[in-house]
């Protein structure tokens, strides 16, 4: 825990907040394409607004139409970004889907670990860049349709608000706010060895147990397309995927706010926001790659 006093200090009550009102039942577990996801939805873009993001294209909404088994669906993203100092033209992605599963046999999934964890911190991360600005861009997207198979990120990427080649890498956070070892995972550096060394230098200060891995081998355990890392990784886009190991409430009702941990949370995503910083300094090496 040596130095874990010099992470970045993010609003702790307002992850709270964040995390409490997208979990809540009034947003109805968040299925993309229904009111509960729009409702979602309007808050993510108060706060853009009130955290002063400047929009990529003309505004922070962006929809897209994607088939889904039989159906078409209509999805929302919600991205938004801040401008880097030194290499505005060079963007980094900080991402997290706000979508969860809605209401089946009339219970509501709330998805407060998957993913209004996610969603919330990457809410707190942009506030936090926005009073100590990056030197690369970095766009916040928040990403629909995830659960119906990472249809958000895919049109995203289908269709970039900026060049695809000048996206550097993507950090993407599913699942954030509990484990019962207080561990965390951070995929990526498997597939991507530039990034190890920016994570062992996180591991080394982080007021959690951040362990490398799930991102080799065929099967479960390989989680590279299990979330919105997937369609980044199909680019060929280098990522870093946070999250934790599943639990008895993974897509059941009982992912409830309730049965998240607080402090492991907050731990958690400070732990994110110091690799992000420090991904941010060291983006050349990645660029390099690229
Ligand atoms: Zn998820």
């Amino acid at each position: 825990m040596l130095g874990a006093q010099s992470l970045p200090s993010l609003d702790s009550a307002r992850l709270i907040s964040n995390i409490t009102t997208l979990a809540a039942d009034s947003m109805e577990g968040r299925r993309i394409g229904t009111p509960g996801g729009a409702r979602a939805r309007a808050f993510l873009l108060r706060e853009f607004t009130r955290i002063g993001l400047a929009p990529v294209r003309d505004s922070f909404p962006s929809p897209f139409v994607a088939k889904a088994r039989a159906a078409e669906l209509n999805g929302v993203n919600v991205v938004g970004m801040i401008r880097g100092t030194k290499h505005a033209d060079r963007y980094l992605v900080v991402s997290a889907h706000y979508d969860h599963l809605g209401i089946r046999n009339d219970v509501i999934y709330n998805g407060a670990d998957d993913n209004a964890s996610g969603t919330a911190a990457v809410l707190v991360l942009a506030q936090w860049f926005k009073a100590h600005p990056p030197q690369n861009s970095i766009i916040f997207a928040l990403f629909d349709g995830e659960e119906s198979g990472e249809l958000g990120a895919k049109a995203f990427l289908e269709n970039p608000p900026v060049p695809l080649e000048r996206i550097v890498a993507d950090v993407n956070l599913d699942m954030v706010s509990r484990n019962e070892r207080g561990e965390l995972y951070a995929s990526g550096a498997s597939p991507f060895p530039v990034m190890k060394p920016l994570l062992d230098s996180v591991a080394a200060i982080a007021p959690v147990k951040l362990l490398l891995g799930h991102d080799t081998g065929s099967g479960q355990s390989n989680w590279i397309q299990q979330s919105d890392q997937g369609p980044f990784y199909s680019k060929k886009i280098p990522f870093v995927y946070f999250g934790v190991e599943d639990h008895p409430d993974y897509h059941k009702p009982g992912d409830k706010v309730g049965h998240i941990e607080p402090g492991f949370y907050y731990r958690c995503v400070r732990t994110i926001a110091e690799f992000v910083r420090r991904l941010d300094l060291g983006l050349d090496r990645v660029a390099a790659i690229r």
